[in-house]
């Protein structure tokens, strides 16, 4: 059955090079030149004091009634906070500065005297996008635009997001080494628990490992952030491109970081815990690649020059999250 990713693959297939889109769809955000030139901190990478290019990010994410909550039972709040943090995580992932968002919410007929109390549809409206931009504030990105429509339909919420690299070149999915260590920023699986809602992007981090440069050299060579699933985000990280043709990994299982919720799920599930850490998603943490040790994350394993990803010398297959179509 074709999935998303095919979907992805035919756009991909259809945009055209431009020499304002230096990474084209196909990675957490889009990077587009722009006019803007800015003084880098003394911290970053560059002489102090010379312009650098500060390069425009842009990416769009949504959640759905159904598949991301369920209205009848998360609050809008909890709705909001989703959708935008998603949004922040990929800013966190391209080790990008978040600058602004636009949101677009249809807003379903039946929220309009159910939900919530009964406080119609224009107080649901306000208490998610008060979650929205409270959310987004948290992190400096004010609201800037958006759209709001009801319909009879679901709930849906977009958003999409601005970043600036200020900088700090954006860190992608493409340029991961044979030998590099892969890294993790944190515990993964068992999200379905409700973390899915409430993680909080690591977008301190990502700058942190996007400037860290111990040889003069960035350290950080790919990075995502685990949505789909380590076994769906990994491949990401190990697919053919221009800098390198397809890569491996071997991944040491006992070095998987598992949170609680994973075991938590592994009793209701009858599954192993690990199984949780490498298929669920929505961990939202940080997975990259450095040849040298980064100043955080948790190893787990080792690129290869050979295809295939290996557990512990097993073959895995992906078991994470593609929207079928
Ligand atoms: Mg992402």
């Amino acid at each position: 059955m074709p999935g998303e990713f095919d979907l992805i693959s035919w756009i991909q297939s259809q945009s055209k090079p431009s020499e304002f889109l230096l990474v084209p769809p196909g990675d957490d955000l889009a990077v587009l030149k722009w006019e803007g030139k800015i003084k880098p901190p003394k911290t970053d990478a560059g002489p102090a004091g010379r312009n650098v290019d500060d390069l425009l990010l842009a990416g769009v994410d949504q959640v759905l009634e159904g598949r991301h909550f369920e209205s009848s039972k998360h609050t809008p709040e909890q709705i909001g906070r989703k959708v935008v943090n998603r949004n922040l995580s990929d800013c966190a992932a391209m080790g990008c500065l978040p600058a602004a968002l636009l949101v677009a919410v249809a807003l379903p007929d039946h929220l309009r005297s159910a939900a919530d109390g009964g406080t119609g549809l224009l107080d649901y409206a306000k208490l998610l996008y008060a979650a929205i931009k409270q959310t987004a504030a948290a992190h400096y990105c004010p609201v800037i635009g958006g759209d709001t429509a009801s319909w009879s339909g679901s709930l849906a919420v977009s958003v999409t997001v601005l970043g600036r690299s200020a900088g700090v070149a954006p860190v992608t999915r493409q340029g991961a080494q044979p030998g590099d260590g892969i890294y993790v920023t944190g515990p993964l699986g068992g999200s379905i628990l409700g973390r899915h809602l409430t993680f909080e992007p690591r977008l301190a981090w990502g700058r942190q490992l996007a400037t860290y440069r111990p040889t003069g050299l960035p350290c950080v060579k790919a990075m995502i952030d685990v949505s789909d699933g380590l076994s769906r985000d990994l491949p990401h990280l190990l697919a053919a491109g221009p800098q390198h043709p397809q890569l491996g990994a071997q991944l040491d299982g006992d070095k998987i970081p598992l949170h609680p919720d994973a075991l938590a799920l592994s009793t209701q599930s009858g599954k192993p815990p690990l199984h949780h850490a490498l298929h669920d998603g929505e961990d939202h943490e940080l997975l990259f690649t450095s040849p040298v040790r980064p100043p955080i994350g948790i190893r787990i394993g080792t690129v290869t020059a050979e295809p295939g990803i290996r557990v512990s010398g097993n073959l895995l297959s992906a078991g994470g999250w593609e929207h079928p179509l």
